[in-house]
């Protein structure tokens, strides 16, 4: 598996060029955005990443989502050439195939999983044989069959995924979420002759929604927030969002250190941040630097180009050359007739920009790697790093697992 592959962004029209490599030394800002596979490695917040050094590399979504094709990784390479051992390529055992006939365990059978942790040796398991420190499998006995055991009960219990968005207003942030998803997950109402009008987002507000795709349910809940830095005064604007986050870490320590705890507590904790960068413009300006600084220590920032269709391959190109920009997406809730096919796209004066096509824009990109290949990912950084060390800090300053109270929320000093 090749790593710290310099990803690319296609251009959209006639004179379509590919960009350029990124330059060797791009702009460093020290923001830490979100790292996959960052649970081995200390707390974001510990970290110094240049927003510049982000690459983007394939491993374990190949592994796992064999049908996607190359969904980018978002890693820092700075440290990430440091932390990140490449596997051990090891022999595989020679272990006898699976019979066909072979199903999934029944939870009733004498020899069942149930054996496990059940004081029953190893050596008297039959089927395992022991050879020097590991052992060798003289039969089939089901292992594999944990993947299966597990797809049941996700399917069954489905989950959250809570996702924030954040940037100036009417850079089409709602809209982008609801292209996202495919459906109108974003605030709407009705308009003037029935069209449906995204309103003006003054509050930070939640909403949610189930959403069903082959059997497996997915209960979304987008966190809208108002237009971020729309304001003369700018000073601390990112405090209002840093609060909300810490007080969802807030309710789910509180759910988790009750005596009498749900079995399964509810999951608001944000898991993704996307943070709309304006189009205009050839670099961050010092408000999305302070937003991303503060900001990834408490969350998973996921950076974005807002309204690429709006940019020439110019100024792209100037973008590019400056920042190491992830994601230059276009969102859209218009379908167009391109080669007798449906697609969403935006109508523009040199054609249309096909949403999907990745010729395009970076949209297929982000929606691989947002939902199809690291949504369990950024589930995991987000309790494991991020809720791990305001829980940390929280109980340590509390002097130890005393009863919380209500107004004692951490906010913006994480
Ligand atoms: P928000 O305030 O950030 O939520 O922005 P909206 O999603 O409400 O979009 C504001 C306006 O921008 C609407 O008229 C959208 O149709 C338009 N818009 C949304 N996404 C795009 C895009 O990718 N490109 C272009 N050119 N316009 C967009
Ligand atoms: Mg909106």
């Amino acid at each position: 598996m090749e790593r710290n592959e310099q990803h690319k962004t296609p251009q959209v029209g006639p004179d379509s060029t590919e960009v350029a490599e990124q330059p060797s030394q791009p702009q460093s800002h020290g923001i830490d955005c979100y790292i996959p596979g960052q649970m081995n490695i200390s707390p974001s917040h510990e970290l110094d990443h240049p927003l510049s050094s982000m690459t983007f590399v394939d491993e374990e979504a190949e592994q796992l989502h064999d049908d996607i094709t190359t969904p980018p990784r978002v890693y820092l390479s700075m440290d990430m050439s440091e932390s990140i051992v490449p596997p051990e390529v090891r022999p595989k055992p020679a272990v006898p195939a699976k019979p066909p006939h072979v199903a999934a365990p029944s939870p009733t059978a004498p020899h069942g999983p149930s054996g496990l942790g059940g004081g029953v040796g190893v050596d008297r398991v039959p089927g395992l044989g022991h050879s020097g420190s590991g052992s060798t499998l003289l039969g089939y006995i089901g292992i594999d069959t944990i993947i299966e055991q597990m797809r049941k009960k996700t399917m069954k219990a489905g989950f959250d995924f809570n996702i924030m968005i954040v940037g100036q207003s009417g850079l089409g942030k709602s809209t982008l979420v609801n292209t996202l998803f495919k459906s109108q997950v974003s605030r709407w109402s009705s308009g003037w002759g029935g069209e449906h009008k995204i309103p003006k987002t003054v509050e930070i507000k939640a909403v949610s929604h189930v959403i069903e795709e082959g059997g497996v349910k997915m209960k979304l809940t987008v966190i809208d927030t108002p237009g971020f830095g729309d304001l003369i005064n700018n000073e601390n604007c990112w405090d209002p969002i840093s609060k909300y986050i810490n007080e969802q870490y807030e309710k789910f320590l509180k759910e988790e250190v009750n005596i009498a705890r749900k079995k399964r507590i509810p999951d608001t904790r944000v898991h993704c941040c996307l943070y709309f960068i304006s189009p205009t413009g050839h670099s961050l300006r010092q408000l999305d630097i302070e937003f991303m600084k503060h900001l990834s220590r408490v969350v998973n920032i996921i950076p974005v180009i807002a309204k690429s269709d709006t940019m020439t391959p110019d100024e792209k190109n100037e973008f590019k050359h400056r920042e190491t920009m992830p994601f230059a997406v276009v969102g859209s809730d218009k379908e167009f007739q391109v080669n007798g096919k449906r697609v969403l796209g935006r109508k523009t004066a040199w054609g249309v920009v096909e949403v999907e096509n990745p010729n395009h824009c970076e949209f297929a990109l982000l929606r691989d790697f947002l939902i199809r290949s690291h949504l369990q990912d950024l589930k995991e950084v987000t309790h494991n790093i991020h809720y791990e060390t305001y829980r940390a800090r929280r109980l340590n300053d509390n002097g130890g697992l005393h009863p919380i109270s209500a107004n004692n929320t951490q906010e913006s000093n994480l």
